[in-house]
């Protein structure tokens, strides 16, 4: 006699892979990232879904499908349920409460807890702190006694930051003395913050680790990264000024947060290297990230590669940096180098340089800040990168680096 079937909800995960071709996948979000994401789901003929309510979304222009609606939208929510085999996110603030329930019958890669602890910088230093993980000094803030207490006054100088939804700097503000700390907390809506001390950086690096089901784990090599106004400008792998140990040790410890979180998927740690050689995490994205861009164009299995074969249960292999890259950033900010009327910026002449590979992500109107695209360069060697790196960017009107 055969078993009575499981109700739905005590349904082992499913752990045989969706083979390529087999199946549609959907994502949450349709940015830039998931845009990446759909191409490289598609390049091993997957089909994809995109839920992202917005009309002119980068990714739903890729996608098959294109559900236009809310992430929390109910209709919306079943319909990607009945046509996808998994779901994944390229967007962190994506309420966790729906990844939950759709891995109630789904595999759903990054799950939905290690998702809640990225979203909130103060569960996400926990997480570090319980980890063993480095992080910066810092201290709560969520009420006006907090803002004025002398835990807080004896990590100044420091950078407040909101708990939630801050991205490219934003909802952060420095705090050079106490009494600066409540009018700054009350201009960021005095809403649950993180202060941090403000430390002395040498250099700034990220690693990029995907974790399969069974916890087998691969890496991508380190990189480097410079930031602009809080915005990540310009990444270099191999990167510069890192030792090979200093670059071990990071990796090492973005998979100690991968395993300390039970993660699947691609998890992006961004760390500190201070003036003494010391690594300090700075913050985890649960999913590809900007820094991991280059991976498209300089490597043989790229971070978007990573996120289809954890989220469909097929094989990680080590990937393999065949080019030394450099990738610039394509802000808004490029459109109105020459005044106040958005002019596109001279593709060709950038385009005429050896080993440049142009991404615009479809997005129509440049504003100033806007991630439009990115450039990644690469060589022969780092030197080579390096160079023609730096004349694109001068032919664009970037800064030298
Ligand atoms: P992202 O776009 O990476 O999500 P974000 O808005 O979440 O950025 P953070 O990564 O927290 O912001 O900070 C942005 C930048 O500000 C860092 O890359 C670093 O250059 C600087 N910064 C942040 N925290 C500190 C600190 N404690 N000490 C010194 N510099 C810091
Ligand atoms: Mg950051």
């Amino acid at each position: 006699m055969s078993a009575a079937p499981l109700p739905p909800s005590t349904l082992p995960r499913p752990l045989a892979p969706l083979l390529p071709g087999s199946a549609m996948l959907g994502v949450l979000g349709g940015g830039q990232l998931g845009r990446m994401f759909v191409h490289a789901a598609q390049t091993h003929g997957y089909r994809v879904a995109v839920l992202e309510p917005d009309d002119a979304s980068p990714a739903g222009a890729a996608a098959e499908l294109h559900l236009r609606a809310p992430y929390t939208d109910s209709a919306a929510l079943a319909q990607l349920r009945q046509a996808c085999a998994a779901v994944t996110t390229e967007f962190e603030n994506v309420p966790a409460a729906v990844l939950r329930e759709l891995a109630a019958t789904l595999p759903v890669s990054p799950p939905a807890d290690a998702v809640a602890v990225c979203q909130h910088r103060a569960l996400e230093k926990r997480c570090f702190v319980q980890a063993g993980v480095p992080c910066a000094p810092h201290r709560v803030i969520e009420s006006a006694a907090d803002a004025g207490s002398a835990a807080a006054a004896a990590l100044l100088p420091g950078i407040l930051k909101t708990a939630r939804l801050g991205y490219d700097g934003k909802g952060q503000a420095g705090v050079a003395a106490i009494a600066e700390l409540p009018a700054a907390w009350a201009a960021l809506g005095a809403v649950p913050c993180v202060l941090e001390q403000r430390l002395p950086l040498r250099h700034e690096i990220s690693v990029i680790v995907a974790r399969g089901r069974d916890g087998v784990w691969v890496h991508l090599p380190v990189q480097q990264n410079l930031h602009r106004f809080g915005i990540l400008a310009v990444t270099q792998v191999p990167p510069p000024d890192i030792d090979a140990p200093t670059a071990a040790q990071a990796v090492a410890l973005a998979a100690r947060l991968a395993q300390a979180l039970d993660y699947v998927g691609v998890l992006c740690v961004e760390f500190f290297v201070l003036q003494d050689g010391s690594l300090v995490a700075n913050e985890m994205a649960p999913r590809p990230h900007n820094s991991g861009h280059y991976s498209i164009d300089a490597c043989d299995v790229s971070q978007f590669d990573l996120q289809v074969r954890t989220l469909a249960g097929l094989p990680l292999v080590a990937p393999r940096l065949h080019s030394p890259a450099v990738m610039l950033n394509l802000l808004g900010d490029l459109w109105f180098a020459a005044g106040p009327e958005p002019r596109t910026p001279d593709w060709a002449a950038v385009l005429a340089l050896p080993g440049v590979h142009l991404h615009l992500y479809g997005k129509a109107e440049p504003r100033r800040g806007r991630k439009m695209g990115h450039l990644t360069v690469t060589a022969a060697d780092a030197a080579g990168a390096r160079a023609t790196a730096l004349r694109a960017a001068a032919l664009l009107g970037l800064p030298a680096f």
